[in-house]
C-alpha cells in the first residue's frame, strides 16, 4: 500500500478527510489528466461546477447539493495542483490565524467590507 492509499483508507475509516488528503487523493486519480489539460481548461470547468452548484442550491436535493460541493472542491484542487498551489498552506496562510481582515476568530469586520 503506498502512502497515498494508505492515508486514504485512514481517512475513511476515521469517517473523515484532511485537506492535505484530499488534495492527495485528488493528485492520484487525476494530475496525469489534469496537467495535460492545464489551468485555463480545468479553471473553465470549475466555472461550469460553480454553475452548476448554484442551480443545485436555488432548486436541487440535498443529495445533488452534496455532489454539487463535491464537485467545485475537487475542480479546486485541481487547480491547486497543476498550479503547484499546497491548499493547506494556502489556507492556513491566510485563515489560519483568524479573519484575514480583523485578525479575530469571531469576525467583527464591519458588514460592507469582504473579510
Ligand atoms: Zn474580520
Amino acid at each position: 500500500m503506498n502512502d497515498v492509499t494508505e492515508s486514504r483508507s485512514a481517512a475513511a475509516q476515521a469517517g473523515n478527510l484532511t485537506l492535505r488528503q484530499f488534495q492527495q487523493l485528488i493528485h492520484e486519480m487525476y494530475f496525469e489528466k489534469d496537467l495535460a489539460r492545464g489551468v485555463d481548461g480545468t479553471f473553465m470547468w470549475l466555472m461550469e461546477e460553480v454553475g452548476e452548484l448554484a442551480s443545485a442550491l436555488r432548486n436541487g436535493t440535498h443529495e445533488e447539493r452534496l455532489g454539487e460541493f463535491a464537485d467545485v472542491l475537487a475542480w479546486l484542487t485541481t487547480i491547486a495542483n497543476v498550479a503547484g498551489v499546497d491548499l493547506t498552506e494556502a489556507v492556513m496562510r491566510k485563515y489560519g490565524l483568524g479573519c484575514p481582515g480583523c485578525g479575530q476568530v469571531v469576525c467583527i469586520c464591519a458588514d460592507a467590507e469582504k473579510p
